[in-house]
Parts: structure tokens; C-alpha cells; sequence
């Protein structure tokens, strides 16, 4: 089934630059989707939109069957994890990843075993009294989807999250997401201008360009067709 549906998203910004101009995509539920596209092609107006963080347009977002184009940002099932991590410096890596269920105000019981899973599952026992300061590039990518993924969003977005990483620290990374998707039966739209990577981890691709959806297929199509 369908788990995200963009229908006809169009973002103008105050000063009249047409970013995404009427684009429709959907990506299947469980589904890995890479949005690629060159910079400036409107990838980050279209996440953007999707979690609310700027009001759209025109257009609507439905999120497993539910529109939620007007809903705010902290009612949407979605979570985001950003290129640069945004963990709380004054926070261990423990309270980086509970910090979104206390303000949830889910009780102290439930609350540790979910952040336990996830600090097993992202195998970060090792480093849950460290800041965020005391970790690697690596590190702190996990942390950071730890943080998200504890919430359990309907939908994850990943903005080029492995964009400042060199090249062999970007490899093992996309092999950690790749199990994590496939354990954590989310959704993901994964951010990047990188075609190899997008091969390397899509089940589906959307192409963006100059604001509009250039193909949305399975990565198949999108790299063999002529
Ligand atoms: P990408 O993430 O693919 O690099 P963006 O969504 O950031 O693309 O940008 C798409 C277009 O919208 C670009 O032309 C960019 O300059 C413009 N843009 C982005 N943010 C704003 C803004 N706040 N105000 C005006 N124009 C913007
Ligand atoms: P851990 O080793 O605890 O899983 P990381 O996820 O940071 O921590 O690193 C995983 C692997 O990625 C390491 O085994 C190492 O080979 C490699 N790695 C870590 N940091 C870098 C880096 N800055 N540059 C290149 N490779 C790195």
C-alpha cells in the first residue's frame, strides 16, 4: 500500500522564486526512496514541506491515507535526520535518544525499554554516557537515527546524512541504514545528489530537476531504460 502521496506540490517562496512547481509522486510503504536531483533542484523545499517546516503553496500531502498538507510539524508521523545530526550538545547519548518521548510525556518504564531497543539495535551500548562531542562522524549518525527512529514515525527522512563523510566511513553507513531499514520496516526517503549512492541503497527513485519530477520508478528503470 501507499504510504506517502504528494499531489500537485507547488512552493513559491515570499520573494516569488518558484522552487517545486506542481509535482506528484507516491512512495510504497516499507519502500527505500532516494530523491536525487542537483543542487538547487528543489529536493530540500519539497522535505521541507513534508514535515511542515514551510507552508506549501498549493498542492496536498497525505500520509498513510491522511491529509496532513495544514497539519504542524510535532502531528506528523514523520521523523527527519539532518546532514549535520543537530544532537543536543548538553545531552549523553542516552538522553539525545529519549529526549522526543519525555516531551511525548510516555511513562518512564516504556520509555527505557524503547530507548534500550534502540541503543541495542544501533549498537551504541558502549557510548551511552557520552556527549555528542566525545563521538565520531559515525557515531553520531547513529546516534542520530536513534533518536528518530525511537519515536517510531510512520515515515523517516534522511537529508543527505551522509553528505560530509568520506568515502569509506559513507560505505559502512549506507550498509548500517540498509539493516536498519530492512529491521525497522519503515519507510524512508533518503535525500542526496550522488546517483551511485542512490543506487546503492534505492528501492525506488524519484528524479528531481528544476523543481519538477523528472522519473519516479524503481531504480531498474530509472538506470537501464534508455
Ligand atoms: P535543493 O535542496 O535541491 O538544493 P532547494 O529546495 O534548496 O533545492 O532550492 C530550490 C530553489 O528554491 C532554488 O532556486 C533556491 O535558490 C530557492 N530557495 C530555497 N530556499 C529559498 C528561500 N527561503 N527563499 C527563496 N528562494 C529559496
Ligand atoms: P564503530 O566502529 O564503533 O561502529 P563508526 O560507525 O564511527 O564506529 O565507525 C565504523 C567504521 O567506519 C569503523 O570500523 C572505521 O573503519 C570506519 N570509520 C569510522 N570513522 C571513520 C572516518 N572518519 N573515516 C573513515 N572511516 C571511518
Amino acid at each position: 500500500s501507499v504510504a506517502l502521496e504528494v499531489d500537485e506540490l507547488t512552493k513559491i517562496y515570499p520573494d516569488g522564486t518558484v522552487a517545486v512547481e506542481d509535482i506528484s509522486f507516491s512512495i510504497r510503504e516499507g519502500d527505500f526512496c532516494v530523491l536525487i536531483g542537483p543542487s538547487g533542484c528543489g529536493k530540500s523545499t519539497t522535505l521541507h514541506s513534508l514535515v511542515g517546516k514551510i507552508p506549501v503553496t498549493k498542492g496536498a500531502i497525505r500520509l498513510g491515507g491522511e491529509d496532513i498538507t495544514d497539519e504542524p510539524t510535532y502531528e506528523r508521523d514523520i521523523g527527519l535526520v539532518f546532514q549535520d545530526f543537530q544532537l543536543f550538545p548538553h545531552l549523553t547519548v542516552e538522553e539525545n535518544i529519549g529526549y522526543g518521548l519525555e516531551r511525548l510525556q510516555v511513562d518512564a518504564d516504556d520509555r527505557t525499554a524503547r530507548v534500550d531497543d534502540m541503543i541495542e539495535m544501533m549498537r551504541l551500548e558502549e557510548l551511552v554516557d557520552r556527549h555528542p562531542e566525545e563521538l565520531s562522524a559515525g557515531q553520531k549518525q547513529r546516534v542520530a537515527l536513534a533518536r528518530s527512529m525511537v519515536l517510531k514515525p510512520k515515515l523517516l527522512l534522511l537529508d543527505e546524512p551522509l553528505g560530509d563523510m568520506d568515502y569509506k566511513l559513507q560505505k559502512h553507513m549506507e550498509r548500517e541504514l540498509l539493516r536498519l531499514h530492512r529491521q525497522l520496516d519503515t519507510t524512508f526517503v533518503y535525500v542526496t545528489h550522488d546517483q551511485t549512492q542512490a543506487m546503492r541503497l534505492a528501492d525506488q527513485i524519484v528524479v528531481m530537476n528544476d523543481g519538477k519530477i523528472e522519473q519516479s520508478d524503481s531504480v531498474e528503470r530509472v538506470y537501464n531504460d534508455p
